[in-house]
């Protein structure tokens, strides 16, 4: 390891330095940096196999020449965050719950992100007047039920800004859950401090955190310790992890990193079709590749590590479940997790879909 590998690498001069450069030409990797962001925190950095052209975790942070190439169909904000945002750094996509956008910072950047367009170093956070704004949008909407702390990474900020602006969450009545989604346990788990845990802990609310996790080698000793300290506090776990080309695109990662995450007390939650983010398309699968995937954990790992295999619509409609699908024939015939194929008796009390409430919506998401 050398020197620089005890502070966290944003250069391209940097990666080569440290050995992590992985062959690349220097003048490639310096357009790529100028162009997005690039942090290997000293964690991270540990865990590459620096002589592995394959290596899965430099795969996921190391810049790559192929991301200066751009799709037609890739567009700088793949999921549509901008049509639903009613004031800065809001998303209000669902009926019940917001996302908050508090910064544009991360401790590591993935070479996938879906907002790579607006994370980056120095890009700062919701001003205070645009955070009194966001706060009062959150105070006036009564249906939000839940708020989703996300970025960028919000565990980039310090316990006592975190702390102000849970409390503030905590003091609105039909707020009820506040979840925070992070990279932060596995990118840098010693930031996940007592004072960080209390911070998370509101008063009457149910706090939940959201770790982003894509390969069992990311839990760590010291991860999985930083999770515990949350777990510990009574902060429950969830897990999101993204579908990556040679990253976790197989049953064995796959099946490793889900029941490593429910061996660390997180339930896996979502697994991600990769955005159509700018420059990512060597990194994405097909969702046929990624339903074959699904259909091979079906019954082969615990229910406990299942999670939903989710695609964000393009042009901000939301997510929906992409299968796999296993009941065939409008539901008369079932198949298990073997391929077997089952007759099912019809219901004798068949409701129409709008009678369950699931009225169907022209333009707002109706998904999870
Ligand atoms: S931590 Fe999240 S927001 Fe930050 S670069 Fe990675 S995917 Fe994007």
């Amino acid at each position: 390891m050398t020197a620089l590998k005890e502070k966290t690498l944003h250069s391209a001069a940097e990666l080569v330095e440290a050995g992590l450069d992985r062959g690349a030409d220097l003048g490639a990797l310096q357009r790529v940096a100028s162009r997005y962001a690039v942090a290997i925190t000293p964690a991270i950095a540990e865990l590459i196999a620096p002589t592995d052209p394959d290596d899965p975790i430099a795969r996921q942070f190391v810049p790559d020449a192929r991301e200066l190439v751009k799709q037609e169909q890739e567009n700088a904000d793949p999921i549509g965050d901008d049509a639903h945002s009613p004031v800065e750094g809001i998303v209000h996509r669902y009926p019940d719950r917001v996302l908050l956008k508090l910064v544009n910072a991360c401790a590591v950047y993935c070479r996938f992100c879906f907002r790579r367009e607006m994370v980056g170093p120095g890009r700062g956070g919701l001003s205070p007047k645009a955070l009194a704004a966001a706060l009062a949008y959150i105070r006036a909407t009564p249906e939000i039920w839940e708020v989703i702390l996300t970025g960028g990474d919000p565990l980039v900020l310090s316990p006592r800004r975190l702390k102000a602006v849970m409390a503030e969450l905590g003091a609105i009545d039909h707020v009820k859950i506040l979840r925070v989604h992070t990279r932060m346990p596995v990118a840098a788990p010693e930031r996940i401090s007592p004072a960080l845990v209390r911070a998370l802990r509101v008063p009457g609310k149910a706090s939940y955190v959201v770790l982003h996790a894509n390969h069992p080698r990311e839990l760590t000793a010291a991860a999985r310790a930083a999770c515990a300290r949350l777990i510990d506090a009574g902060i429950p776990m969830l897990s999101q992890s993204v579908l990556l080309h040679g990253v976790n695109d197989d049953v064995a990662t796959m099946s490793a990193l889900l029941r490593a995450l429910v061996e660390c007390r997180i339930k896996p939650y979502y697994l991600h079709h990769a955005d159509l983010a700018p420059g990512t398309a060597h990194l994405r699968t097909g969702i046929a590749e990624g339903q074959a995937l699904m259909r091979a954990l079906h019954g082969r790992v615990s229910g406990l590590c299942q999670p939903a295999y989710v695609l964000d619509i393009p042009g901000g409609f939301g997510k929906s479940p992409i299968g796999p699908n296993y009941l065939n024939e409008g539901g008369a015939v079932i198949e298990d997790f073997n391929g077997r194929r089952h007759c099912y008796p019809p219901s004798p009390h068949i409701r129409h879909p709008e009678a369950l409430g699931a009225k169907r919506r022209a333009s707002k998401g109706d998904g999870p």
